[in-house]
Protein backbone atom coordinates (compact mmCIF):
# COMPACT_ATOMS: atom_id res chain seq x y z
CA UNK A 1 0.00 0.00 0.00
CA UNK A 2 2.60 2.56 1.07
CA UNK A 3 4.72 1.46 -1.91
CA UNK A 4 1.58 2.19 -4.48
CA UNK A 5 1.08 5.07 -2.65
CA UNK A 6 4.63 6.66 -2.72
CA UNK A 7 4.95 6.31 -6.20
CA UNK A 8 1.89 8.87 -7.34
CA UNK A 9 4.19 12.01 -8.85
CA UNK A 10 2.49 14.55 -6.55
CA UNK A 11 4.02 13.10 -3.46
CA UNK A 12 7.58 13.07 -4.63
CA UNK A 13 8.60 15.86 -3.00
CA UNK A 14 7.19 14.32 0.58
CA UNK A 15 11.20 12.45 -0.09
CA UNK A 16 12.26 15.42 1.16
CA UNK A 17 10.38 17.77 3.32
CA UNK A 18 10.59 21.50 3.07
CA UNK A 19 6.55 22.09 3.34
CA UNK A 20 6.73 23.76 6.28
CA UNK A 21 9.22 26.54 8.33
CA UNK A 22 11.45 23.67 10.19
CA UNK A 23 12.33 22.11 6.23
CA UNK A 24 13.36 19.10 8.13
CA UNK A 25 14.69 17.33 4.59
CA UNK A 26 13.60 13.91 5.76
CA UNK A 27 12.40 11.48 3.69
CA UNK A 28 8.78 10.58 5.02
CA UNK A 29 7.64 8.55 2.08
CA UNK A 30 10.71 6.09 3.52
CA UNK A 31 9.72 5.76 7.07
CA UNK A 32 11.85 9.33 8.22
CA UNK A 33 9.95 11.44 9.88
CA UNK A 34 10.43 15.61 11.26
CA UNK A 35 9.16 17.62 13.64
CA UNK A 36 5.46 16.99 12.62
CA UNK A 37 6.06 13.10 13.13
CA UNK A 38 3.91 12.32 9.99
CA UNK A 39 4.64 10.48 7.11
CA UNK A 40 1.64 10.07 4.49
CA UNK A 41 -0.96 12.57 5.15
CA UNK A 42 -3.59 11.26 6.78
CA UNK A 43 -7.52 12.16 7.25
CA UNK A 44 -8.30 12.68 10.96
CA UNK A 45 -12.07 13.53 9.96
CA UNK A 46 -14.31 15.01 8.31
CA UNK A 47 -17.77 16.41 8.13
CA UNK A 48 -20.00 19.06 7.50
CA UNK A 49 -19.48 22.34 10.03
CA UNK A 50 -21.78 24.96 10.93
CA UNK A 51 -19.25 27.24 12.49
CA UNK A 52 -18.20 30.76 9.91
CA UNK A 53 -17.09 29.81 6.82
CA UNK A 54 -20.08 27.33 7.01
CA UNK A 55 -18.15 24.36 5.02
CA UNK A 56 -17.43 20.38 4.34
CA UNK A 57 -14.15 20.39 6.89
CA UNK A 58 -11.57 18.09 6.60
CA UNK A 59 -9.07 17.80 9.54
CA UNK A 60 -5.88 16.54 9.00
CA UNK A 61 -3.61 15.01 11.17
CA UNK A 62 -0.75 16.10 12.44
CA UNK A 63 0.67 19.27 13.27
CA UNK A 64 4.37 21.31 13.05
CA UNK A 65 4.29 22.76 15.93
CA UNK A 66 3.23 21.86 19.44
CA UNK A 67 0.89 24.74 21.25
CA UNK A 68 0.00 24.24 24.87
CA UNK A 69 -3.43 24.76 24.66
CA UNK A 70 -4.29 22.78 21.66
CA UNK A 71 -8.07 22.01 21.23
CA UNK A 72 -7.23 19.41 18.42
CA UNK A 73 -3.98 17.56 20.84
CA UNK A 74 -5.32 13.89 19.75
CA UNK A 75 -5.26 14.64 16.18
CA UNK A 76 -2.41 17.41 16.05
CA UNK A 77 -0.16 15.00 17.63
CA UNK A 78 -1.21 11.39 16.38
CA UNK A 79 0.70 9.17 16.39
CA UNK A 80 2.19 9.66 19.74
CA UNK A 81 -1.33 10.91 21.42
CA UNK A 82 -3.23 7.41 21.11
CA UNK A 83 -5.35 9.25 18.98
CA UNK A 84 -7.56 7.74 16.46
CA UNK A 85 -7.70 9.47 12.63
CA UNK A 86 -9.83 7.77 9.62
CA UNK A 87 -6.07 7.34 7.54
CA UNK A 88 -5.56 7.89 4.26
CA UNK A 89 -8.17 8.48 1.90
CA UNK A 90 -8.16 9.02 -1.91
CA UNK A 91 -7.89 12.50 -3.04
CA UNK A 92 -10.80 11.69 -5.49
CA UNK A 93 -12.83 9.99 -3.58
CA UNK A 94 -12.81 12.57 -0.90
CA UNK A 95 -13.26 14.84 -3.12
CA UNK A 96 -16.41 13.33 -4.55
CA UNK A 97 -17.72 13.00 -1.09
CA UNK A 98 -16.88 16.42 0.20
CA UNK A 99 -18.92 17.68 -3.24
CA UNK A 100 -22.06 15.80 -2.69
CA UNK A 101 -22.00 16.82 0.92
CA UNK A 102 -22.03 20.48 0.22
CA UNK A 103 -25.10 20.14 -2.27
CA UNK A 104 -26.69 18.08 0.21
CA UNK A 105 -29.81 19.39 1.72
CA UNK A 106 -28.24 19.09 4.99
CA UNK A 107 -25.20 21.50 3.48
CA UNK A 108 -27.62 23.65 1.69
CA UNK A 109 -29.46 24.12 4.60
CA UNK A 110 -26.49 25.41 7.10
CA UNK A 111 -24.86 27.42 3.88
CA UNK A 112 -21.72 25.41 3.93
CA UNK A 113 -20.25 26.68 0.69
CA UNK A 114 -16.99 25.52 0.44
CA UNK A 115 -14.27 22.82 1.56
CA UNK A 116 -12.45 23.95 4.97
CA UNK A 117 -8.83 21.94 5.35
CA UNK A 118 -7.41 22.45 9.12
CA UNK A 119 -5.92 19.75 11.59
CA UNK A 120 -3.62 19.66 12.98
CA UNK A 121 -2.06 21.41 10.22
CA UNK A 122 -2.91 21.16 6.79
CA UNK A 123 0.75 22.55 5.93
CA UNK A 124 2.03 19.06 6.87
CA UNK A 125 -0.73 17.73 3.97
CA UNK A 126 -0.03 20.14 1.68
CA UNK A 127 0.46 18.12 -1.57
CA UNK A 128 -2.25 15.67 -0.54
CA UNK A 129 -4.96 19.02 -0.07
CA UNK A 130 -3.71 20.00 -3.90
CA UNK A 131 -4.66 16.82 -4.92
CA UNK A 132 -8.16 16.95 -3.18
CA UNK A 133 -8.98 20.54 -4.58
CA UNK A 134 -8.17 19.57 -7.77
CA UNK A 135 -10.36 16.49 -8.01
CA UNK A 136 -12.55 18.32 -6.24
CA UNK A 137 -12.74 21.41 -8.79
CA UNK A 138 -12.66 18.27 -11.91
CA UNK A 139 -16.29 17.95 -10.47
CA UNK A 140 -17.47 21.05 -9.69
CA UNK A 141 -14.69 24.07 -11.07
CA UNK A 142 -16.25 26.53 -8.27
CA UNK A 143 -15.33 25.03 -5.53
CA UNK A 144 -14.48 26.97 -2.83
CA UNK A 145 -11.92 26.52 -0.26
CA UNK A 146 -10.94 27.33 2.91
CA UNK A 147 -7.11 26.94 4.67
CA UNK A 148 -6.89 27.32 8.11
CA UNK A 149 -3.32 27.69 9.31
CA UNK A 150 -0.99 28.50 11.83
CA UNK A 151 0.91 30.62 9.41
CA UNK A 152 4.42 28.42 9.97
CA UNK A 153 5.00 27.66 6.51
CA UNK A 154 7.94 28.66 3.71
CA UNK A 155 7.14 31.85 1.57
CA UNK A 156 7.22 28.76 -1.35
CA UNK A 157 3.94 26.68 0.42
CA UNK A 158 2.49 29.76 1.22
CA UNK A 159 2.30 30.49 -2.64
CA UNK A 160 0.74 27.51 -3.42
CA UNK A 161 -1.58 27.89 -0.77
CA UNK A 162 -2.38 31.38 -2.05
CA UNK A 163 -3.17 30.22 -5.70
CA UNK A 164 -5.64 27.33 -4.89
CA UNK A 165 -7.71 29.01 -2.22
CA UNK A 166 -10.68 31.12 -2.22
CA UNK A 167 -10.14 31.99 2.01
CA UNK A 168 -7.62 31.95 4.31
CA UNK A 169 -8.11 31.48 8.55
CA UNK A 170 -4.88 32.62 9.84
CA UNK A 171 -3.62 32.19 13.73
CA UNK A 172 -1.36 34.76 15.13
CA UNK A 173 -0.57 34.06 18.87
CA UNK A 174 2.56 36.46 19.64
CA UNK A 175 4.53 38.78 18.16
CA UNK A 176 7.10 37.99 21.00
CA UNK A 177 9.35 35.52 20.55
CA UNK A 178 9.78 34.53 23.74
CA UNK A 179 6.34 33.95 24.33
CA UNK A 180 5.35 32.38 20.94
CA UNK A 181 7.87 29.88 21.63
CA UNK A 182 6.90 29.00 24.89
CA UNK A 183 3.54 28.38 23.87
CA UNK A 184 3.94 26.80 20.39
CA UNK A 185 8.08 25.87 20.43
CA UNK A 186 8.67 27.51 17.63
CA UNK A 187 9.74 31.19 16.84
CA UNK A 188 7.24 33.95 15.43
CA UNK A 189 9.59 35.63 12.86
CA UNK A 190 8.29 33.40 10.21
CA UNK A 191 4.65 33.55 11.29
CA UNK A 192 4.13 37.46 10.77
CA UNK A 193 6.84 37.44 7.52
CA UNK A 194 3.24 35.54 6.22
CA UNK A 195 0.98 37.29 7.60
CA UNK A 196 2.41 40.32 5.95
CA UNK A 197 2.25 37.96 2.78
CA UNK A 198 -1.36 37.38 3.57
CA UNK A 199 -2.73 40.91 4.24
CA UNK A 200 -1.12 41.80 0.54
CA UNK A 201 -4.17 39.71 -0.63
CA UNK A 202 -6.89 41.17 1.41
CA UNK A 203 -9.67 39.48 -0.90
CA UNK A 204 -8.07 35.95 0.45
CA UNK A 205 -8.22 36.65 4.17
CA UNK A 206 -11.33 35.69 6.08
CA UNK A 207 -9.81 36.74 9.16
CA UNK A 208 -6.81 36.62 11.55
CA UNK A 209 -7.70 34.74 14.68
CA UNK A 210 -5.90 35.63 18.06
CA UNK A 211 -6.34 33.27 21.37
CA UNK A 212 -6.85 35.24 23.92
CA UNK A 213 -4.91 33.37 27.10
CA UNK A 214 -5.12 35.20 29.80
CA UNK A 215 -1.45 36.39 31.86
CA UNK A 216 0.31 34.29 29.15
CA UNK A 217 -0.75 36.13 25.26
CA UNK A 218 -3.04 38.80 27.38
CA UNK A 219 0.07 41.72 26.87
CA UNK A 220 0.59 40.54 23.02
CA UNK A 221 -2.94 41.78 22.37
CA UNK A 222 -2.07 45.35 21.94
CA UNK A 223 1.34 44.60 19.53
CA UNK A 224 -0.83 41.82 16.96
CA UNK A 225 -3.38 44.52 16.87
CA UNK A 226 -0.51 47.26 16.26
CA UNK A 227 1.16 44.21 13.91
CA UNK A 228 -1.75 43.86 11.52
CA UNK A 229 -3.68 47.87 11.89
CA UNK A 230 -0.06 48.71 10.82
CA UNK A 231 -0.53 46.05 7.74
CA UNK A 232 -4.13 46.92 6.82
CA UNK A 233 -6.68 48.34 9.43
CA UNK A 234 -9.56 47.15 7.24
CA UNK A 235 -8.09 43.15 7.66
CA UNK A 236 -10.95 40.94 9.79
CA UNK A 237 -9.72 40.17 13.22
CA UNK A 238 -11.26 37.66 15.54
CA UNK A 239 -10.05 37.08 18.80
CA UNK A 240 -11.08 33.77 19.98
CA UNK A 241 -11.42 32.84 24.30
CA UNK A 242 -9.13 30.08 25.07
CA UNK A 243 -11.31 27.47 27.09
CA UNK A 244 -8.83 25.55 29.59
CA UNK A 245 -7.51 22.23 26.80
CA UNK A 246 -4.40 20.00 26.55
CA UNK A 247 -1.23 21.05 28.71
CA UNK A 248 -3.02 24.49 29.85
CA UNK A 249 -5.91 21.96 31.14
CA UNK A 250 -6.88 24.09 34.31
CA UNK A 251 -5.60 27.48 33.52
CA UNK A 252 -8.39 29.68 33.56
CA UNK A 253 -10.30 30.51 30.46
CA UNK A 254 -10.53 34.28 29.18
CA UNK A 255 -12.99 36.20 30.79
CA UNK A 256 -15.96 38.21 29.18
CA UNK A 257 -14.34 41.58 30.30
CA UNK A 258 -10.76 40.62 28.63
CA UNK A 259 -12.55 39.82 25.56
CA UNK A 260 -14.06 43.21 25.48
CA UNK A 261 -11.02 44.53 26.65
CA UNK A 262 -9.37 43.02 23.22
CA UNK A 263 -11.57 44.18 20.97
CA UNK A 264 -10.93 47.79 22.74
CA UNK A 265 -7.53 47.59 22.06
CA UNK A 266 -8.08 46.46 18.78
CA UNK A 267 -10.44 49.76 18.08
CA UNK A 268 -8.02 52.23 19.94
CA UNK A 269 -5.07 50.77 17.56
CA UNK A 270 -7.37 51.93 14.26
CA UNK A 271 -8.69 48.18 13.54
CA UNK A 272 -12.39 48.61 12.06
CA UNK A 273 -13.46 44.87 11.59
CA UNK A 274 -12.92 42.94 14.88
CA UNK A 275 -15.23 40.99 17.13
CA UNK A 276 -15.02 38.44 19.74
CA UNK A 277 -16.57 34.30 19.98
CA UNK A 278 -16.00 31.40 21.58
CA UNK A 279 -17.06 30.84 25.54
CA UNK A 280 -15.57 33.01 28.02
CA UNK A 281 -15.14 32.92 31.86
CA UNK A 282 -14.23 28.90 32.12
CA UNK A 283 -12.95 28.54 35.56
CA UNK A 284 -9.21 27.64 36.18
CA UNK A 285 -6.30 27.71 38.29
CA UNK A 286 -3.60 29.42 37.54
CA UNK A 287 0.11 28.68 38.49
CA UNK A 288 3.04 30.87 39.39
CA UNK A 289 5.18 31.12 36.36
CA UNK A 290 9.14 31.10 37.19
CA UNK A 291 10.54 29.45 33.93
CA UNK A 292 14.09 30.88 34.31
CA UNK A 293 14.69 30.33 30.11
CA UNK A 294 12.41 33.32 29.75
CA UNK A 295 12.27 36.73 30.53
CA UNK A 296 8.90 37.95 29.41
CA UNK A 297 5.98 37.06 32.08
CA UNK A 298 3.91 35.57 29.69
CA UNK A 299 6.57 33.27 28.34
CA UNK A 300 7.81 32.37 31.86
CA UNK A 301 4.30 31.59 32.85
CA UNK A 302 3.85 29.16 29.19
CA UNK A 303 7.32 27.83 29.58
CA UNK A 304 6.32 26.40 33.30
CA UNK A 305 3.85 24.81 32.37
CA UNK A 306 5.52 23.17 29.30
CA UNK A 307 8.06 22.04 32.20
CA UNK A 308 5.24 20.50 34.07
CA UNK A 309 4.58 18.37 31.14
CA UNK A 310 8.28 17.41 31.16
CA UNK A 311 9.41 19.42 28.60
CA UNK A 312 13.32 20.19 29.42
CA UNK A 313 14.44 22.50 26.28
CA UNK A 314 13.90 25.92 26.63
CA UNK A 315 13.20 28.23 25.01
CA UNK A 316 11.38 25.87 23.44
CA UNK A 317 12.84 24.68 19.46
CA UNK A 318 10.71 21.87 18.71
CA UNK A 319 12.49 20.94 15.25
CA UNK A 320 15.92 21.00 17.02
CA UNK A 321 15.31 19.36 20.34
CA UNK A 322 16.87 16.52 21.44
CA UNK A 323 13.27 14.90 22.83
CA UNK A 324 11.88 15.80 19.30
CA UNK A 325 11.12 11.90 18.42
CA UNK A 326 10.57 11.38 22.49
CA UNK A 327 8.55 14.28 23.17
CA UNK A 328 6.48 14.82 26.24
CA UNK A 329 4.28 17.06 25.50
CA UNK A 330 3.55 15.45 22.11
CA UNK A 331 2.53 12.45 24.12
CA UNK A 332 0.84 14.38 26.98
CA UNK A 333 -2.78 13.61 28.34
CA UNK A 334 -4.72 15.76 29.57
CA UNK A 335 -7.60 14.68 31.82
CA UNK A 336 -10.26 17.08 31.09
CA UNK A 337 -11.61 18.38 27.80
CA UNK A 338 -13.71 21.71 27.10
S1 LIG B 1 7.68 19.48 10.30
FE1 LIG B 1 7.35 20.55 8.33
S2 LIG B 1 9.22 20.31 7.10
FE2 LIG B 1 9.28 18.85 8.84
S3 LIG B 1 8.50 16.93 7.99
FE3 LIG B 1 6.76 18.00 8.91
S4 LIG B 1 5.85 19.27 7.28
FE4 LIG B 1 7.91 18.60 6.59
S1 LIG C 1 10.68 18.50 24.96
FE1 LIG C 1 11.62 19.42 23.12
S2 LIG C 1 10.30 18.75 21.41
FE2 LIG C 1 9.14 18.45 23.31
S3 LIG C 1 7.94 20.35 23.62
FE3 LIG C 1 9.89 20.60 24.74
S4 LIG C 1 11.23 21.64 23.27
FE4 LIG C 1 9.55 20.78 22.08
Amino acid sequence: MVEELASFPWLQELHNCQLCEWRCGVDRLAGEVGACRIGLPQIASRSLHPSPPQSYTIFLAGCNLRCLFCQNWDIAHFPDSGGQVDGWYDPAQLAHEAVQALQSPAGQLMGADRLFFSGGSPTCSLPYVERVVYEARQINPDTKVNYDTNGFMTPASLQRVLEFTTSITFDIRAVDEQVQRALSGAPSSPVLRNAEIVAQHPDKLWEFRVLVIPGINEEQIEPICQFIADLDPSLPVCFLAFRPNFVLEQHPGASLDLMHRAVSIACDCGLRKVHWAGHPDLPGTSVQGDCPAYSVAGAQLAGTYAQAAGCVNHPRDCANCPQRHNCPVKSYQPSRRT
